[in-house]
């Protein structure tokens, strides 16, 4: 059974009018689910989460961080960055979609699931220690993972984000540590916000190579990331055998999104869902939670998001007949990227 993590209040965090992050997107995956039965299915169960409690969260933010979230959202909302602001729901929501991670995590840990989906807003994997920022405010991702270390003695948990920014939040939060591996796949920095997430970018002291970047040339799409699931993520998986894997899925990679210059289609997307699966099967008995980071072309959004829900639920995956030609430059750029990761990371 695959759980869903979903909560009313995810919508109800709204941060300017207009802004791409906004309630619409995880309407829209909603109601492709619904259209489609998913909700009714046996093989999905609706899981509305708890709030995540604050001894859970002080690891990977600072007190007075997270208080101050908490006040600005009790006077009806602020701002932390031009494009970065809280209204009335924000602290809550941001409570409950950390604390759906850790539930969903439990509940596979238990047994009680195989997978999930934490379908959450806001999303996480820009955030850092005590800085809101890229419409993130608490790290989801990187909560779930300190609670599987913590609370079930883990020693290797592999995070995948596949969202088109890369996860700077994600990233620092576990640069000196060799039991979470963070693999970023992610447009070129050069070219995107936050603007960090190279190759050289691989981990300090026992961390060393446990930071894995790989930054996408603009225009790459479906053919450049099946080559990095060949020669990069499959012998990652091989070399580190992680426990539990946990992936930040984001949707703006799509060719489509307004914020970016990537170009998979859906069909890419459903591939590295696929394979992620497939690995998961492999290496931790299933063990697999997703959680939403971007994307912001809101039928994307519905269309990947059922994809996703449909591959982790055993369920047929539906075809969506967008398409999108890389160029060869690249394809050749993804290539020697490729290389050049591979030969940097003591992990290969
Ligand atoms: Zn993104």
């Amino acid at each position: 059974m695959t759980d869903l993590v979903y909560h009313d209040e995810f919508v109800e965090h709204v941060m300017s009018p207009g802004h791409p992050e906004n309630p619409d997107r995880l309407r829209s995956a909603m109601k492709s689910f619904t259209t489609a039965g998913l909700l009714e299915s046996l093989q999905v169960n609706l899981l509305t989460p708890q709030k995540a409690s604050l001894d859970k969260i002080y690891p990977i933010h600072d007190e007075t961080y997270l208080e101050g979230i908490r006040e600005k959202s009790e006077k009806g909302g602020g701002f932390y960055t031009m494009d970065t602001a809280v209204n009335a729901h924000t602290y809550d929501a941001a409570l409950l979609a950390a604390g759906g991670g850790i539930e969903a995590v439990d509940r596979i840990m238990h047994s009680d699931s195989n997978n999930a989906f934490v379908l959450c807003r806001p999303p996480g994997h820009h955030a850092e220690y005590k800085r809101a920022f890229g419409f993130c405010f608490i790290n989801n991702i990187a909560v779930a993972a300190e609670h599987l270390l913590n609370e079930y003695n883990m020693q290797r948990i592999m995070i995948v984000d596949y969202d088109a920014h890369h996860g700077n939040g994600t990233q620092s939060t576990f640069y000196s540590s060799n039991n979470v591996l963070y693999m970023g796949l992610h447009q070129d920095g050069r070219s995107l916000f936050p603007g960090s997430g190279f190759p050289d970018e691989i981990g300090e002291g026992v961390g060393k190579g446990y930071t894995v970047n790989l930054a996408m040339y603009p225009g790459a799409g479906d053919v450049s990331y099946e080559l990095v699931f060949d020669g990069v993520l499959d012998p990652l998986f091989e070399s580190y055998k992680p426990e539990f894997i946990l992936v930040s899925v984001g949707y703006d990679g799509h060719f489509k999104d307004p914020l970016t210059s990537l170009g998979l289609t859906t069909s890419g997307f459903a591939m590295m869902n696929s394979r992620l699966n497939q690995l998961a099967k492999s290496y931790t008995d299933g063990k697999i939670t997703c959680f939403l980071e971007g994307g912001y072309n809101l039928e994307v959004m519905g269309m990947c998001s059922l994809n996703l829900l449909q591959e982790l639920s055993g369920l047929e995956v539906s075809v969506f007949d967008d398409s999108h030609t890389e160029s060869e430059t690249c394809t050749q750029y993804t290539e020697e990227l490729i290389e050049r990761v591979v030969q940097d990371s003591p992990l290969f």
